[in-house]
């Protein structure tokens, strides 16, 4: 007889009197998660797409670049300064931005290390060895550490040290402290960390009005960012100044008071996170649930729509929230990467079932199928991409598919699918947690037992998921992640089949050497509605959200040479004679097909693993607006014209020209 129950959220761990909660549970290091299936298809075509060619497309990756020549000064820069054309036209008007080092090559490095040890993508690996080498080489006296350059930008109180990239990069190092246990790794994070609390009162992240430049500015924004670095840093070396570092840049955070949460769509990704990382010094959860507050606060009002997007095309705008508004494709990394934070430090499952929804759904969608091209702005409503000017808060391109044209997302996008396999597995103090869902295979020790799960599973596109266990030293709590829309499912184990009856949060089994235990979730086609946007709806089965089957036009639009004399192109993609219909919400919608996943992707709209139809009618006056961007969805029900039209519906995320969000009729 198996022993097979369930919890609601994963217990707390005690607390260690180590001066600093511990986490409820903890993700694997990079590498003790590998994908399998049509996952591992994501990784090989993302590392080998544009992004590992970043060295010869980028203008900041080039060799002369302050991470990796972090030696020379602002001054030596002035000196050689000339405009130069800048990444979206018109001239860099910054020395040291221009040549030296900020977010570029610190977002490249942290998702090409990832990207790297997972694939093992020899590329990638030796730009990463250079990057790794040349910080360890810059270790000052001090304790600061690469780029010069950035120890001292212009503003108004001075010369200010820049150290919101090396919080990037610390993410990353403590990465490379994981995989290869470089004593001198975790040295070069301390020592900077006691830098950064040794620096006057007025260096250290100063208010925003004091900088000269908009990149420097960007400190005070994200001055948290490296709070789970220290904390983590913290944990291994006992050091209390990082402690005293981590309440200074809380502090800085808190006492910016006007955007806290912030309309920056890439900020707040990044700050959803913030108010919880205080929990662990503190141990008041009043910090988690004010995390949670803001989250839920904002995405009721922009986040009115499918995929986990939320509506800020830069910024959030008043008024703008129809799910025709897009979400950088940095936010979406971003969000993930915050959601398994906050995952760690509640053990609650709603966090994968928003980091599903967006690396299922959306992410796909923002990149072509065979990642050798990006777009900054996915929207849910989005059928025409191209390089003109749309309703959205950034003006010029922002849609067309290039490997060149925008700026931090195609350095940041690296680390999208290693932080969502990321939040696969975490373990406790005693057990294993499978949180997202998705076929790889897991190896790690819990309370001194080694175990490994292989998933076997085609998950999101079918909903079943295997477990193969070993346990060579002992059974271990295995707790299963029930996700939220589960209707009815079942977890399979030793013979036995216990019903999921609505249960939320984990089931938990015992696993042991040589189980395989089959988790049997269920959901059908489904509606979901959003009041705020006309009452608009989309069509969901399980963690899919659907889109309408175009017929896509892919036309070439520029063909670009990087340095190394490889062509890319960019493509702009339409919808061929697209129907704006109103969903018949009085006619059940079914699944017409569904099939194994076989392709390098399932993320086309030919390869899709699975089909919904529906019937709906043409809306009379909905299309392309003036604006040169999908009209608002109309209130339901709309006027409507014509015969009954059967609807073809593929996965959001196999479709680049699309219409996922619907008015209704019948409903
Ligand atoms: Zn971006």
């Amino acid at each position: 007889m198996k022993q097979i129950d369930f919890v609601k959220k994963i217990p707390a761990p005690p607390r260690d009197g180590a001066g600093i909660v511990p986490p409820v549970m903890t993700p694997l290091p990079l590498g003790s998660v590998m994908p399998d299936g049509w996952l591992r298809g994501q990784f090989t075509l993302s590392a080998d797409g544009f992004f590992s060619h970043m060295d010869d497309i980028s203008y900041f990756m080039q060799e002369g670049n302050g991470w990796l020549k972090w030696q020379k000064t602002a001054d030596e820069y002035r000196k050689e300064w000339k405009p130069v054309p800048y990444w979206n036209g018109g001239y860099m008007e910054e020395y040291h931005y221009a040549r030296s080092a900020w977010e570029e090559q610190a977002y490249w490095l942290r998702g090409a290390y990832r990207l790297a040890v997972i694939t093992g993508n020899e590329r990638l690996t030796r730009i990463c060895e250079d990057y790794f080498e040349a910080m360890l080489a810059s270790r000052r006296p001090d304790g600061y550490f690469g780029p010069e350059v950035l120890r001292e930008i212009d503003s108004d109180v001075g010369k200010i040290p820049d150290i919101w990239p090396h919080f990037v990069m610390a993410d990353v190092l403590t990465d490379r402290y994981d995989v290869t246990g470089d004593r001198r790794v975790l040295d070069l994070l301390n020592g900077f960390f006691r830098f950064c609390d040794g620096l006057p009162e007025e260096k250290l992240i100063p208010p925003r009005s004091e900088y000269w430049q908009w990149q420097g500015a960007i400190q005070m924004d994200r001055c948290c960012d490296a709070l789970p670095v220290i904390h983590r840093v913290y944990r291994l070396t006992g050091d209390r100044a990082l402690l005293s570092l981590s309440e200074k840049l809380y502090k800085k955070w808190r006492e910016d008071k006007s955007v806290r949460v912030n309309r920056h769509v890439v900020n707040f990704a990044e700050r959803i996170r913030y108010a919880a990382q205080r929990y662990p010094l503190t141990g008041d959860r009043a910090a988690i649930n004010e995390s949670k507050r803001m989250l839920r606060r904002h995405m009721l009002k922009w986040g009115q729509m499918p995929g986990g997007l939320w509506a800020a095309d830069e910024n959030t705008r008043r008024g703008k929230h129809d799910p025709r508004q897009g979400t950088e494709t940095c936010a979406m990394s971003e969000a993930v990467k915050s959601f398994t934070y906050m995952a760690t430090l509640t053990g609650e499952s709603e966090w994968a079932d928003r980091s599903e929804d967006l690396m299922f759904n959306s992410y796909p969608a923002s990149h072509t199928p065979d990642y050798k091209g990006l777009h900054y702005l996915t929207a849910d409503n989005q059928p025409e991409l191209d390089g003109s000017d749309h309703d959205y808060d950034n003006k010029g391109m922002m849609t067309r598919y290039s490997a060149f044209a925008y700026r931090c997302c195609q350095h940041n996008t690296g680390m999208a699918w290693p932080n969502f396999i990321t939040s696969s597995f975490y373990k406790t103090a005693d057990g294993l947690v499978s949180m997202s869902l998705m076929p790889c295979a897991a190896s790690t020790e819990v309370g001194g037992r080694r175990v490994t799960a292989d998933v076997a599973t085609d998950y999101p596109f079918d909903l079943t998921v295997t477990y193969k266990i070993k346990a060579p030293d002992g059974p271990v709590p295995l707790y299963i992640r029930i996700p939220s829309w589960d209707g009815g499912g079942a977890i399979e184990a030793g013979g036995e089949t216990v019903s999921l009856d609505g249960k939320r949060g984990f089931v938990r089994v015992t696993a042991a050497d040589g189980d395989v235990i089959r988790a049997v979730f269920k959901a059908e086609p489904s509606v979901r509605r959003f009041p705020l946007n006309n009452d608009c709806v989309c069509v969901d089965l399980g963690p899919l959200t659907f889109s309408l089957k175009y017929d896509e036009e892919w036309i070439p639009a520029e063909v670009r040479t990087d340095e190394a004399g490889l062509e890319w192109t960019d493509w702009d993609v339409k919808a061929k004679d697209p129907v704006f219909p109103a969903l018949d919400l009085s006619e059940k919608i079914k699944i017409s097909k569904r099939r194994p996943v076989t392709e390098d992707t399932p993320f086309t709209p030919d390869s899709a693993p699975v089909e919904l139809t529906a019937r709906g009618y043409r809306v009379d006056g909905w299309g392309i607006g003036d604006d040169n961007t999908v009209m608002p969805v109309p209130p339901s029900p709309p006027a409507v014209k014509g015969a009954p039209l059967k609807l073809t519906l593929v996965p959001l995320g196999c479709m680049r020209a699309r219409l996922s969000c619907f008015p209704h009729v019948n409903g």
